[in-house]
């Protein structure tokens, strides 16, 4: 049967007694989801959650990672700091990054081979603006932010990659991709995987749809063959939302 990934990033949001309390009411509802499953905290709550879901089925995610393994990079967190705390997964090229903070997919794609290097799992997320869409360039500019974010990783490390495909603009406007829609970008990011790796690769590749995905739409949007799991922002910031999302069936 199917196993999804269903992954929650709670952004610049919870303090550490939030955090805690999230995270402790998580562990609690979601002991018997057999599903794989993620939280990403704020780093400054991260020791604190590590300590919470240490031991259970809840893995434990990093929202961004630095280029380097040390060294001046003032306001930087390192995988090395990431994976002393218990840091498993962590999320690269999310569209805030790239858009807010000027990631490019050369820089993204330093980060997710030392990421790879070390043993963490990547999320790497991939998605148009309204503009490229509009103007019919989705699939040019997937490609372009698949080929470069994975360029060097090697076929045996793709196994610890799960591509997120985050339409921007359905990123916390309440907006969501139609299943249709998402499971026709989810099928080309395949494409575009099997001809990088190979057809066995890309069947293999877990690739997650975020975009406002809430209780009420999950269910359709997993029932799509090409989307094995979701990305969630604003839902996965209540155990209230995040539950029924982890729990869809
Ligand atoms: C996200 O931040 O990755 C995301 C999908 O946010 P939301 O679910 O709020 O749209």
């Amino acid at each position: 049967m199917k196993r999804y990934f269903i992954a929650g990033n709670w952004k610049m949001y919870k303090t550490v007694p939030e955090a805690v309390s999230l995270a402790s009411e998580l562990k609690a509802r979601l002991s018997d989801c057999g599903e794989k499953l993620m939280i990403a905290p704020p780093f400054t709550a991260l020791q604190a959650v590590a300590g919470v879901i240490k031991g259970t089925n809840i893995l434990l995610g990093a929202q961004n990672m630095g280029p380097e393994e040390s060294g001046a990079h003032t306001g930087e967190v390192s995988v090395l700091m990431l994976k002393d705390l218990g840091v498993s997964v962590v999320i690269l090229g999310h569209s805030e990054r790239r858009h807010t903070y000027g990631e490019s997919d050369a820089l993204i794609n330093i980060k997710v081979r030392l990421a790879l290097k070390h043993k963490l799992e990547v999320i790497l997320c991939v998605g148009e603006t309204l503009e490229e869409r509009e103007q019919g360039v989705l699939e040019k500019v997937i490609r372009r932010q698949l080929s470069e974010g994975l360029k060097g990783v090697e076929p045996s490390a793709l196994t610890d990659v799960t591509v997120a495909y985050e339409p921007v603009w359905a990123i916390g406007t309440g907006k969501t991709a139609t299943p249709e829609d998402a499971d026709a970008v989810h099928e080309f990011c395949r494409k575009v995987i099997a001809e990088l790796y190979g057809q066995n690769a890309a069947k293999q590749l877990l690739i997650q749809y975020g975009g406002s995905v809430k209780p009420d739409n999950v269910a359709a949007l997993m029932a799509k063959q090409n989307i094995d799991g979701a990305l969630v922002g604003g839902a996965s910031l209540k155990a209230d939302t995040f539950v029924p999302i982890a729990k869809f069936r």
